[in-house]
């Protein structure tokens, strides 16, 4: 007997995250964690709140996160819509603005849970394909903007690194319709974003921007993630929601991570330097280093044994993402590497030149 699943969740394949290995020994350099643990402030706020009232339920709306936020990206509290991760965010996102058909657009190679979700809701997915400079061309962009229900842009991208500017953005801000700026490396970028663009009349009430704390908080483990929009928007994507989708530490920890900015600020430095020492480390292997605004580096190897070196340093506990993107004119495929701290790029470095000695 066949089990009765909705047809598009039987046909589709499912997102497949990045390797999370349970034993220790491991360089884990393929899901863009950061290597740095969170502020103790984190650590003494979830203390707290463990010690707090858990038999009750969470404050629906996480006000104190909502304000703590709004101070940072200077909006006011109902411009915030926390969620379980980031992840979470573009689920609401997805059944807050699409229904059956609509055209989801997205540019490709990027995020493909995007792609995922939108199967899950029965809609249309357009790939904007990216060229060799990882940009759009201009005639497919008008083409995203007057179709597209919702258009989610990772800015700056994954896995390419690169970042889009206000004028490439309003190219495919659609017409009727919602863009959504992923900035879940946004404090990476060289300058980083606090929200400006919301304040662009082009994009006034059809611009979202989500954020994440897995990445620059370090707080991949906790999940917490939120949206910034126009009150008008948060309310209503506040209707899908799950009542309590944050829970009472997550609330506590992503308020107090939030606050405590130097911290982040420290850790996203010492990030950028090692990721500016690694690309350098690269080149002189002989791999091709794109730019990167984020926390990893997008590199091919001018042999193109991306598989190879990927196994090759699995086998000595090295982790990094090996990536294929299909298109219709040519396949992508290359490394994605996550910046680790200095011993960890070290061991890495070490790693690939042993793998490269024995594939060349
Ligand atoms: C990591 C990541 C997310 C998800 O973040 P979580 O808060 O951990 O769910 C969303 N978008 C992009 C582009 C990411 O790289």
């Amino acid at each position: 007997m066949t089990i009765p699943f909705r047809t598009n969740v039987q046909q589709m394949a499912g997102y497949a995250p990045g390797e999370q290995p349970q034993d220790t020994g491991w360089v884990k350099l393929n899901t863009n964690e950061n290597p740095y643990p969170p502020s103790p402030k984190v650590v003494e706020a979830i203390q707290n709140a463990a010690t707090g009232r858990l038999n009750v339920y969470p404050d629906p709306h996480a006000s104190s996160f909502r304000k703590a936020a709004a101070k940072l990206f200077d909006v006011s509290p109902d411009w915030i819509l926390p969620a379980n991760g980031s992840d979470e965010n573009l689920t609401i996102l997805m059944r807050s603005f699409c229904d059956d058909n609509d055209v989801v657009a997205y540019p490709y190679p990027s995020y493909v849970l995007y792609e995922t979700l939108a199967q899950i809701q029965r809609c249309t997915v357009t790939r904007l394909q990216l060229n060799d400079e990882f940009q759009w061309e201009a005639s497919a962009a008008a083409a995203v903007r007057t179709s597209a229900k919702v258009v989610f842009v990772p800015n700056p991208n994954s896995p390419t690194g690169n970042r889009w500017s206000a004028d490439q953005l309003a190219e495919i801000a659609p017409d009727r319709g919602i863009l959504v700026l992923d900035e879940a490396y946004g404090d990476f970028a060289d300058e980083p974003h606090r929200g400006q663009l919301l304040q662009d009349q082009r994009f006034a009430k059809r611009m979202i921007v989500t954020r994440t704390l897995s990445k620059s908080y370090s707080l991949a483990g906790l999940r917490f993630g939120f949206s910034i929009a126009d009150p008008e928007l948060t309310t209503g994507m506040q209707k899908v929601k799950d009542s309590y989708n944050c829970d009472t530490i997550a609330i506590a920890a992503a308020t107090a991570a939030i606050e405590d900015q130097d911290w982040m600020m420290q850790n996203r430095d010492r990030i950028i330097a090692s990721r500016n020492r690694l690309a350098g480390e690269l080149a002189t292997m002989g791999f091709n280093v794109h730019p990167s605004q984020t926390n990893f580096l997008w590199t091919t190897h001018p042999t193109s044994r991306h598989r190879e070196i990927y196994e090759g340093l699995k086998a000595r506990k090295v982790l990094v993402r090996f990536m294929q993107f299909d298109g219709p004119h040519r396949n992508i495929d290359g490394l994605r590497i996550t910046i680790g701290t200095d011993d960890e790029i070290d061991r890495f470095l070490e790693a690939t030149t042993e793998v490269l000695s024995q594939t060349a």
